[in-house]
């Protein structure tokens, strides 16, 4: 059992860090403050990123989402200096991944966009009337012709405004059953309005309209996970995704499977997000005074620096372990990863709200980046799978077939 990250994965964590502390550190209060980032400010974030090796590009994306370690360690050093950076590549990631797998006429437009850095994408499941119970997708996908008609909406989706590309859940009109379609904006056009939100403030988060939207029939899930058979063994060559994780898509629902990924990363953003808070706690209690001595002297500040610093780490190691079961394509990986994503989303809440109390008044300001931290906490509990889901996934794995609580 090793719990240190080997010579690879502490140069990638190393290097992330001074660039997010260059790049983003001096102005992430100020534009976080200023609202949902614009596509062209995002795309030139997703060209910095690039220029490091990271990215969702097919000679990239092997190195980072196929390889659960690493973008890991890419969720919690991004959670700890602007969270509102991760739904770019989060979800961005699920539409990407399918576009090596599309007709040779979808890939040939979307690819370049992809290698360029250019790809804004969006995973667009949710609507105003299925939320945590997504069996009965009200947006209608009708067959006709070479296409299909797509009517209807979805709320809270990351990236809707800025996106290019979409993943959009749908119920088949003819065959009562729910897929998923790949959209190219440019063919498949919708319409979306930002909403707000108190915190991931840069991150634009949006509601989709789709009225009577044509979506050529090659860009279904059944056609695209044909491609991907007929490629055969090629297909690992192709789909930018480690062994594991192909391993663990024969063990579950590839929609089950698929979520693995990004629960362990919202934890680790989580983690993150909370480091950042504990940090300023520690060097504001070396520093403030009262009572004649620096508040770290006093018995319950020390208390609470315990707390924070045990549920920090506890947090770290079971995001770390989701992560590795999906490496090692566990079947663990699910309950795992739902159980990071509980525990480390309301870890974060409470630590950064310690390190707020910590700072007295100084905590409340505006000016301080704690509240920012404290506001970007709440969000993790809610997207990627409520904890009160994650904690019904976890039930039924332990307890196995029969015991869904959420059916
Ligand atoms: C910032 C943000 C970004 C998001 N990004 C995306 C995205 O990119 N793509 C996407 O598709 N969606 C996205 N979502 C939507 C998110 O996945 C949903 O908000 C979430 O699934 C919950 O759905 P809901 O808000 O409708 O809550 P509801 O389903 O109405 O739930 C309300 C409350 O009831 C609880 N609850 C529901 N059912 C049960 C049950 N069986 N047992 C116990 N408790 C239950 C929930 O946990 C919650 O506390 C995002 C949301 C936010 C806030």
């Amino acid at each position: 059992m090793d719990f240190e990250f080997n010579e690879q994965e502490k140069m990638y964590r190393d290097s992330l860090r001074d660039f997010l502390k260059k790049e983003f550190v001096p102005m992430v209060d100020r534009r976080d403050a200023a609202g949902p980032l614009t596509r062209a400010e995002a795309i030139d974030i997703m060209k910095k990123f690039q220029s490091l090796g990271i990215g969702l590009d097919p000679e990239n994306a092997r190195a980072f989402v196929g390889s659960p370690i690493l973008f890991g360690i890419f969720a919690e050093e991004v959670g700890r200096v602007w969270p509102s950076l991760l739904t770019l590549f989060g979800m961005g990631a699920l539409p990407a991944i399918y576009v090596p797998l599309a007709s040779d006429k979808v890939r040939s437009r979307l690819l370049p966009r992809l290698e360029a850095a250019e790809f804004i994408g969006c995973f667009a499941e949710t609507e105003p009337e299925a939320g945590c119970d997504t069996s009965t997708l009200r947006t209608t996908a009708r067959p006709e012709g070479d296409c299909f008609v797509v009517n209807g909406a979805k709320t809270w989706i990351s990236n809707a405004t800025i996106a290019d590309t979409a993943l959009v859940g749908v119920t088949n009109t003819q065959t009562g059953t729910q897929t998923f379609l790949l959209l190219d904006r440019e063919v498949s056009p919708w319409e979306a309005h930002e909403q707000h939100k108190i915190g991931w403030k840069a991150s634009p988060t949006g509601e989709m309209f789709f009225q009577d939207c044509r979506v050529p029939k090659e860009n279904e899930l059944s056609a695209l996970m044909g491609n991907a058979l007929a490629l055969g063994p090629r297909l690992k060559e192709v789909l930018p995704l480690s062994d594991g994780f192909m391993k663990l898509l024969t063990q579950m629902e590839p929609f089950t499977a698929m979520m693995t990924l990004p629960r362990a990363g919202m934890a680790l953003a989580a983690v993150g997000i909370a480091q950042a808070s504990f940090e300023a706690a520690l060097g504001y209690a070396r520093e403030r005074k009262q009572f004649g001595k620096p508040i770290g002297r006093h018995q319950l500040i020390q208390e609470s620096l315990y707390e924070m610093a045990v549920s920090i780490e506890t947090a770290r190691l079971l995001g770390y372990k989701a992560a590795d079961a999906i490496v090692r394509g566990e079947p663990d990986a699910r309950r795992l990863s739902a159980m990071a994503k509980v525990y480390a989303g309301e870890m974060s809440i409470k630590v950064t709200y310690r390190a707020m109390q910590i700072h007295g008044g100084a905590g409340l300001a505006t000016e301080m980046p704690l509240e920012r931290y404290f506001r970007d906490a709440r969000m993790m509990t809610i997207p990627d799978g409520t904890s009160e889901m994650m904690k019904l996934v976890t039930g039924y794995t332990l307890l196995g077939k029969g015991f869904a609580a959420y059916r």
